[in-house]
């Protein structure tokens, strides 16, 4: 099964390996991509498999940035698994013959690290990572921190007894993240990966009861019958934690292993400590945890990041698209509750991609005043943090790096519009336009017709009246009634009908018919405004005019080329900025740019080819 998946998310594939520190260097030297190890004291050994997002994104069949979504969203739903077949072959063996590495020269022992336990008692059934030392053929250390196992074992020493439990080496994605969730005691884990594989597949997850009684789940490589015995402790540790530093030594439970059944030609699954694998698997269902914390206070948040720099566990960055002031300062206090660990929070605007931790340095370097953007607290924090004050206290600070609202002029990034790039880009990008014609009296009919009026519908009606009325003579002659008719449904199509017979009247009556090429006589028309003016000079007489209307008023001020409020201002402001080759076309381009991409509402920013010239001013 892991084999499939491994050589699915292109695996480097390796002869031979000692299980004593070559593992490590080997995966060491390939973090990012799964390896498999065809050999290690004749077994295969599989490391590194989740530690690619983009892998794991692929899996589940979504962009990197939808995970969090799915993961918090079957966090929060959940759903029953369907029964499945326990498919696995009874094998003899030994914990000390088995490719169990040891990682690092302090480490206490060879180490289990991708080992998921689960546990069934008095009707709570609970599926977590434990990492345990290998004492010798049959028996482990094995790290309890106190959360539900930990109390599951203790509930079975208080009545005298040994907690029976399965532990799976070898999980699909699902199993593998929702084994890493922290949720309520009343929660089972496996509805978790089922609504993860309902969101991502359509389908549940199947989990199969073993000969022993514990349900796994269906397709997992290897699975051990094991049980936590009742008083005996050893020593277990040190080990390289997340952190990558050594966590302490503690006594800890024993765990004694008595079968062992997987699938043929099994891999033994890796995980090395605080690799990317580890800070995925340990980080992401947090990211989703505060992700939802954060939404369910009504901020709209929009990525979450624990950086790898702050071991995925301590540091996070948070995106938002900020409403109110105060939304930072809650998405801060909302993330610690989340992720008790946390440390350090940044929140930064979503135009700050919070996997680049350049442009986050930049957002709190420009837009974070400590005196006024900082909360800073004492509270348990990690146990992790070798820094930590005792009873794992720790100073915990929150940085508001997002700009004051309503002054994107002022914090926004400046960006290089190449306007030859942005011009080109754009014509390639968009269909034609409607209005292929030049002839002045369409130009003029027309885009009378379009004010206020959606295009698809200016051109219908336009065509129509063409047709009835083929030139200025004839409209000048028009029944105003029967004008209108032809126009509606075109917006204020009364007032348009009379506006254009009149317009059409003063130019047979006194420009001989013709339509007039300046902008002074044209503006003395009625109802004839600078837009209007300026299409008729620009694309009936080719001269070079910018013709501004709502498209390209909103779109200029996005981009941050103008800052302006009317489009009057931006005409003037455009022609200080656009290079005069790019006059006339500038607005037939903005138009069905406005129309198919940069929308009034909801821009598809997304999918816009020209994201990288702009700095989304107000969007
Ligand atoms: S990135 Fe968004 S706001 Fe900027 S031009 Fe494209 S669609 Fe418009």
């Amino acid at each position: 099964m892991l084999r499939e998946l491994a050589e699915g998310f292109g695996a480097v594939k390796v002869k031979k390996a000692d299980k004593m520190y070559e593992i490590t260097k080997i995966l060491l030297k390939n973090e990012g991509n799964p390896v498999i190890i065809e050999d290690v004291d004749g077994y295969g050994v599989l490391g590194n498999l989740y530690s690619s997002r983009k892998n794991i994104a692929e899996w589940f069949g979504v962009p990197e940035n939808k995970l969090l979504e799915i993961i918090w969203k079957a966090i929060r739903r959940g759903r029953k698994p369907v029964n499945g077949e326990f498919r696995l072959r009874k094998m003899n063996f030994s914990l000390t013959e088995l490719p169990i590495p040891k990682f690092y020269p302090r480490d206490g022992g060879n180490y289990f690290t991708s080992s998921v336990v689960i546990a069934e008692r008095n009707g709570k059934r609970n599926l977590s990572y434990h990492r345990i030392m290998v004492l010798d053929g049959e028996r482990g250390a094995i790290r309890l921190v106190e959360r539900d196992l930990y109390k599951m074992w203790k509930d079975a020493v208080e009545h005298g007894e040994e907690l029976k439990v399965a532990v799976c080496v070898g999980l699909e994605p699902t199993f593998a993240l929702a084994a890493a969730t922290s949720v309520e005691w009343e929660r089972d884990e496996s509805d978790i990966a089922s609504a993860m594989r309902l969101l991502a597949k359509n389908e549940r997850e199947k989990i199969a009861t073993t000969p022993f009684g514990i349900k796994v789940p269906a397709n997992v490589e290897m699975v051990f019958e094991a049980r936590i015995t009742e008083d005996a402790v050893e020593r277990e540790g040190p080990f390289v934690d997340i952190t990558g530093t050594y966590d302490v030594q503690k006594n800890q439970p024993i765990i004694v292993f008595e079968s062992m059944y997987a699938v043929n030609n099994f891999l033994f699954h890796v995980v090395l400590p605080a690799g990317y694998e580890h800070k995925n698997l340990m980080g992401m269902p947090r990211e989703a945890a505060i992700y939802g914390r954060i939404k369910d206070a009504g901020i709209d948040v929009k990525d979450v990041k624990l950086t790898p720099g702050g071991s995925s566990w301590l540091h996070a960055v948070i995106s938002i698209k900020k409403r109110k002031e105060e939304d930072a300062c809650i998405a801060i206090q909302k993330a610690f509750e989340a992720h008790r660990s946390l440390k350090h929070a940044v929140v930064v605007d979503d135009d700050i991609d919070v996997s680049n931790l350049e442009e986050v340095e930049w957002a709190i370097a420009t837009r974070f005043q400590a005196k006024l953007d900082m909360v800073m607290k004492e509270e348990r924090g990690s146990s992790l943090d070798p820094s930590r004050f005792s009873g794992n206290l720790t100073t915990k600070v929150g940085i508001d790096a997002t700009k004051p609202l309503g002054r994107d002029y002022d914090f926004k990034k400046a960006k290089f519009v190449d306007f030859d790039s942005l011009m080109k880009i754009l014509k390639e990008n968009l269909p034609e336009h409607e209005m292929r014609s030049s002839d002045p009296y369409r130009v003029l009919v027309a885009t009378v017709i379009s004010h206020r009026t959606k295009d698809e519908v200016t051109y219908e009606v336009a065509e129509r009246v063409f047709e009835k009325y083929p030139d200025i003579y004839s409209l000048a002659e028009a029944d105003e009634e029967e004008l209108a008719s032809l126009i509606y449904p075109a917006g204020f199509y009364r007032q348009k009908a009379k506006k254009l017979k009149n317009i059409a009247k003063i130019i047979v009556e006194e420009y001989g018919g013709n339509i007039p090429e300046s902008m002074d006589e044209l503006l003395k028309l009625p109802g004839i405004g600078r837009k209007t003016a300026n299409i008729i000079i620009s694309r009936s007489f080719g001269r070079d005019a910018i013709a501004v209307d709502t498209h390209v008023h909103r779109i200029s001020n996005r981009l941050g080329i103008v800052e302006t409020r009317t489009p009057e201002e931006t005409e003037k402001a455009l022609k200080k900025v656009l290079p005069r080759r790019h006059w006339r076309d500038f607005n037939v381009t903005m138009v069905l740019f406005g129309r198919y991409i940069c929308r009034p509402i909801s821009p598809k920013c997304d999918e816009c080819p020209i994201r990288d010239m702009c700095m989304r001013i107000g969007v």
